[in-house]
């Protein structure tokens, strides 16, 4: 299921998103020339700033790129500057213990393990899909996993 907030950048490419993570307005806005990333966007006729902004939940401190107005102070972000913030976000739920939770039986086959997905999870996926897998903890029991599209589809 995709995200909402993926959902409006899909369909409306000037959106504003509220944060209601952190209990204040995060004005998010994409701008259709900077949809690619890399380009600033114009804020009282002026080219904004490129800033780190910086946030942190617990122990867990992230970073993200924006763009800000230097008159009005007015944040955007491009479409990969939302696509990280939006990882933020996930992390965060996470964090929080609220995402939906899955438990699976580790399989064994005599060389690999794995586990299977649950099939009401996997309408979305095609065999062409790339299984991106980060590590989180250096003891390998702890993964982020995502699931992209392979390079012919979308
Ligand atoms: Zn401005």
């Amino acid at each position: 299921m995709k995200q909402k907030h993926q959902q409006e950048l899909e369909k409306e490419p000037f959106y504003n998103i509220k944060d209601e993570e952190f209990g204040e307005e995060v004005k998010l806005k994409i701008d259709e020339s900077s949809f690619k990333g890399g380009v600033p966007f114009k804020c009282h006729g002026k080219n904004s700033i490129l800033i780190d902004k910086r946030v942190s939940f617990n122990d867990f401190e992230f970073t993200y790129p924006a763009w800000q107005c230097s008159k009005c102070k007015k944040e955007f972000l491009d479409f990969e500057q939302a696509k990280r913030y939006e990882k933020f976000l996930i992390m965060k739920r996470s964090l929080e213990q609220n995402l939906i939770t899955i438990e699976r039986n580790m399989n064994f086959d005599g060389k690999t393990f794995f586990f299977r997905f649950p099939k009401e999870l996997t309408n979305n996926l095609s065999k062409k899909d790339l299984v991106d897998i980060k590590l989180l903890t250096p003891d390998g029991r702890m993964f982020l996993v995502e699931i992209k599209h392979g390079k012919n589809e979308r």
